[in-house]
């Protein structure tokens, strides 16, 4: 039964970086209300960027992941409940029910649950030694093994696969990475991007098979091989999944609320429920640079919504319209990237292939719309201020290195 007492004004569902941005947010804007946030994972809030490169190297441990150290969260008084799932969301009640026990009302409630990694399905994929990357225990386990193993095949060369392909070969491993694209990066990038990557991999050791599923994994207790769908047999001891995510929508379906590939937020992150709101990984908003509906998974966008749901709670309407952005490292090759390139017309290139700075500007009827940019900080920081202008700069200043794109702002 819940009584006055156990009512918070914001309950965050969520300590991933949306859930714990909000959190900081909401104090930083002057918001004096309660907070609490709850994660499953029973570790303070921490950065996941750093888990397929510095941490997996060894560079890096568990305290420099932290996003606050411990004794902020006390000092903002934020109250957090780590390590407890809430099991029920209770929308025209407002409450949630947490799986230690407690039942706690809210008047604002945000969904920051994040993603659900995808699962192969095939023969041998329970074996031990397949892992997804995804949160510190899979990065903790994959490091600890990492130093038992010679030969590891990666499944999937998206932004997760093709991290964790660099820091295996820098710790001195053999990759291979299967991917069912005909390239890299088929999702966030163009080809020409994509080609830069993938010879860049080959440079460093990585042997990839493209166009190509697995049909199953083979070992005696122990990942030994693996099959593919044309019948190749790959050695390998360990095996990565990076094949994409989910949005994780349980709890808001069970509640009722309204979602479809992601729980679908207005353009102040409100769900179709008053007073709950969803942000980051989960969310789907109406994008102004997508032109419909778009889910986003990026630690940018995780900061942006989280600022976005802040405002709103303290009152303040300020409809999410930040450019997208998006980075990777990979090897000494920074992938910055801002805008989204659908339904581009042309792709206009900055720079020589084969060297850095190069960086693949996006238009559409003449209007930069995203850009792909590899050691070439600056022009990505200035085409970021042109998306966001809506710019329709000449084609031919654009291809010219000796012109600033700064100078184009
Ligand atoms: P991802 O970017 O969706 O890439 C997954 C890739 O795996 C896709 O090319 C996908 O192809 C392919 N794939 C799917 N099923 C496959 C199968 N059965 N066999 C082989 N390949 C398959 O996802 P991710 O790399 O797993 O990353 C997960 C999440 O973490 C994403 O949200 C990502 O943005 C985020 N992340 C971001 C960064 C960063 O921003 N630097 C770093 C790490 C992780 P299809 O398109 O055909 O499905």
């Amino acid at each position: 039964m819940l009584n006055q007492n156990t009512i918070f004004d914001v309950i965050i569902i969520g300590s991933g970086h949306a859930g714990a941005a909000l959190a900081i947010s909401l104090r930083k804007k002057g918001f004096t209300g309660s907070i609490l946030l709850t994660g499953e994972e029973a570790i303070l809030p921490y950065e996941r960027p750093p888990l397929s490169k510095e941490y997996m190297q060894g560079k890096i441990g568990d305290e420099q992941l932290l996003i606050r150290p411990d004794e902020f969260w006390t000092d903002q008084r934020i109250t957090l409940a780590m390590g407890c799932a809430v099991n029920e969301l209770n929308a025209s009640q407002q409450y949630v029910a947490l799986a230690d026990g407690r039942t706690l009302g809210f008047n604002w409630c945000v969904l920051a649950t994040g993603g659900k990694v995808r699962r192969l399905k095939c023969e041998g994929a329970d074996l031990p030694s397949i892992h997804s990357l995804r949160n510190l225990a899979d990065a903790k386990s994959i490091r600890d093994e990492l130093t038992e193993v010679s030969k590891i095949a990666v499944i999937g060369a998206g932004y997760i696969g093709l991290e964790f392909a660099a820091s295996a070969r820098e710790l001195g491993k053999s990759v291979t990475v299967i991917e069912t694209q005909d390239r890299v990066l088929s999702r966030v990038t163009s080809p020409v991007i994509a080609s830069i990557l993938e010879e860049q991999h080959i440079r460093h050791g990585v042997t990839f098979h493209f166009g190509q599923g697995v049909s199953a994994f083979h070992g005696d207790g122990a990942l030994q091989s693996i099959a593919l769908e044309d019948g190749t047999t790959i050695p390998a001891q360990m095996a990565i999944c990076g094949i994409g995510i989910d949005a994780e929508t349980g709890l808001a379906e069970t509640a009722g609320l309204d979602c479809d590939q992601g729980v679908l937020v207005d353009s102040c992150f409100r769900t179709s429920s008053p007073g709950i709101l969803a942000i980051g990984d989960c969310s789907r908003h109406p994008n102004p640079f997508a032109g419909s509906r778009w889910r986003l998974e990026s630690v940018q966008h995780a900061q942006d919504s989280a600022e976005t749901a802040a405002d709103l709670i303290i009152g303040e309407i300020s409809p999410y319209a930040q450019v997208p952005t998006f980075w990777s490292q990979q090897y000494d090759l920074r992938l910055q990237s801002a805008g989204l390139n659908i339904d581009a017309d042309d792709i206009i290139i900055r720079g020589a292939k084969g060297s850095t700075p190069f960086c693949a500007i996006y238009t559409r009827k003449g209007q930069v719309i995203a850009i792909d940019a590899i050691n070439a900080p600056r022009d990505f920081m200035a085409a970021r201020r042109l998306i966001q202008q809506g710019s329709k700069p000449d084609r031919s200043s654009l291809t010219d290195i000796d012109i600033p794109l700064k100078s184009l702002v």
